[in-house]
């Protein structure tokens, strides 16, 4: 538990059924930037939890029945809110998360229009029956496929982007006709009440968007209940019990967990714009988003030119709060601070140099200077563990083979980006990079294209979403087979007597694509497909 979230006093709760009041967990919420108390927030229990479910799973039948026209013109009503409470919303996951509010306008708020906009256009398209070609050996078949909602979808969600991480999943699982569960971090509750407000104002039916909050427990009840589905996005570890309690059932998960993402700058890059890019990737929210920029690979023949480029842009960004209008915020939680400053140490201890900053800064709230790093090795912490924070380790290699070879020696593999004025060699680099996502000479900002999947490899997750693969992520697909059922039975039907040499023939055909054989073999099987009187 960290600063931010340090047990507070119980408050009552409504009388259970034997008429007893049980006491009301609270968690009380620090403000990360002065550390003064924002209020007392309460947890969800397990009976609460089971209930949400159970209210969900009532609203299914009648949302699933809502003809898509109907459920796209609700949830298109985002956008209105959006527009109407954008800034207010903004300042307040400022407030919650120590975040500038320009960060908090165009990544937090921002990105939600965008990507709905692409569902609500996409949806039509992908969910709607489609008809598939039939092989000629399934004579008078045709085939469909048609896409289904899950059910009833737990949604778990992190406090570094605590707005659009819990949003887009939603929105994402209610387009297809699911009804949703979701559990936001405990870590930024108000911010979890500015989701709530959101989605009451566009008037979903009751049931169709349930709402707990609470902590690890609460997430872990909701993991337990009766869902049809989860979609967890936060830490490996919590990652690895939610799909240990996935397994328990089984029901499908989805994982969208850390990453230590590898940014590879060749010789022939544009110096002055990958060191600007390494600067705000490095430290865009204070480090903390799963697809920072995490590890700087630099070839030797540019590595002091491109340090010292980056060096003086990160003496450059100014550190406070979001009044402050600063560009970099504090951490969030304290928890992180605590392992910004370890991650620091202890490569500092292994060899590495401190180009810039290093150090907590000396103010009240969490902040950590923005900090340059060389000399950082592999067999260091820093280079293999998530650091979550305003680092920027810089490791020299030999060339951008070496390069591609340390970024995929990682259990990670969420995103990463090369930077090169020739676009064949950035796009054979980046297909060699094992990761969800790739950019060439930019960052971060291809999660923002509505139409690209997103997604990690190895411990960095399990499934996409974003895009197409967004909306089909949280659907079942069903397969049918039409017959106009004008025959009495099938060659492949009993009775099988004097049917083997057909079936020879028959297999002749299909393995060669021979007609010939294909048409006897089909013959043959047709005369003896009913039993003779
Ligand atoms: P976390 O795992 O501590 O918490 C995430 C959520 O899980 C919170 O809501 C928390 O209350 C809940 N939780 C905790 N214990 C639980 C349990 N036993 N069962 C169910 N739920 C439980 O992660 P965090 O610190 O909030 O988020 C930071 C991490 O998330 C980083 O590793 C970051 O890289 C990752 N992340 C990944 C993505 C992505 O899209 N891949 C995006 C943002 C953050």
């Amino acid at each position: 538990m960290s600063a931010s979230q340090t047990s507070a006093p119980s408050s009552p709760r409504p009388a259970g059924p034997d008429g007893a009041a049980s006491p009301r967990r609270l968690l009380e919420k620090l403000s990360p930037v002065s550390g003064a108390r924002l209020g007392d927030f309460p947890v969800a229990d397990e009976a609460e939890v089971r209930a949400a479910v159970a209210r969900a799973r009532a609203a299914f039948p009648e949302w699933r029945d809502t003809p898509l026209a109907s459920r796209i013109e609700v949830l298109g009503r985002v956008k209105q809110v959006l527009a109407e409470q954008g800034e207010h919303y903004a300042r307040k996951i400022s407030e919650d998360t120590g975040k500038p509010t320009f960060e908090a306008t165009m990544m937090e708020i921002g990105a939600v229009p965008l990507l709905l906009d692409y569902m609500l256009r996409r949806a039509p398209v992908l969910l709607r029956r489609q008809k598939v070609s039939t092989p000629i050996v399934l004579p008078g078949k045709s085939g469909f496929i048609e896409h289904f909602p899950r059910g009833v979808i737990g949604i778990i969600s992190p406090w570094n982007f605590p707005f659009q991480l819990a949003v887009v999943p939603v929105l994402s699982a209610l387009i297809g006709g699911n009804t949703v569960v979701l559990k936001q971090s405990e870590i930024t509750p108000i911010v979890a009440g500015v989701v709530e407000d959101l989605f009451r104002r566009i008037g979903l039916p009751a049931g169709v968007v349930e709402i707990v909050h609470g902590d690890g427990s609460t997430g872990a009840a909701l993991t337990r209940a009766e869902v049809d589905m989860l979609f967890f996005t936060g830490s490996v570890a919590t990652g690895r019990k939610v799909m240990a309690a996935a397994a328990q059932r089984p029901i499908p998960v989805e994982l969208e967990l850390g990453g230590k993402d590898a940014m590879i700058v060749c010789a022939d890059a544009n110096l002055e714009r990958a060191a600007e890019a390494a600067v705000w990737g490095g430290l865009v929210n204070c480090g903390q988003a799963c697809v920072s920029v995490e590890r700087i690979f630099v070839v030797d023949a540019i590595h002091d030119r491109f340090v010292e480029k980056v060096r003086e842009k990160v003496s450059r960004v100014t550190v406070g709060g979001p009044d402050e209008q600063a560009d970099m915020g504090p951490l969030t939680s304290s928890a992180q601070l605590g392992i910004v400053e370890r991650h620091v140490n202890a490569a500092v201890a292994a060899g590495a140099k401190v180009v810039f900053g290093g150090e907590k800064l000396q103010r009240p709230g969490q902040f950590f200077a923005p900090t340059l790093l060389t000399g950082v090795t592999p067999e260091m912490e820093i280079f293999r563990e998530e650091t979550f924070g305003p680092v920027l380790p810089v490791i020299r290699v030999r060339d951008e083979d070496e390069a591609v070879r340390l970024a995929n020696a990682s259990e990670f593999g969420l995103a990463g980006s090369v930077w090169t004025q020739d676009i064949d060699k950035g796009l054979r680099l980046a297909s060699r990079m094992e990761c969800g996502q790739v950019s060439v000479n930019d960052v971060i900002q291809s999660v923002g294209h509505p139409a690209l999947p997103f997604g990690g490899v190895r411990s960095s997750g399990i499934g996409r979403y974003h895009g197409d693969a967004g909306i089909l992520a949280f659907m079942n697909t069903r397969g049918i087979m039409v017959d106009r059922g004008f025959l009495n039975s099938e060659p492949l039907w009993f009775p099988y007597a004097g049917k083997v040499s057909h079936g020879f023939e028959l297999l002749k055909g299909i393995t060669t694509r021979s007609l010939g054989s294909l048409v006897k073999g089909f013959l043959g099987l047709r005369k003896k497909m009913t039993r003779p009187k």
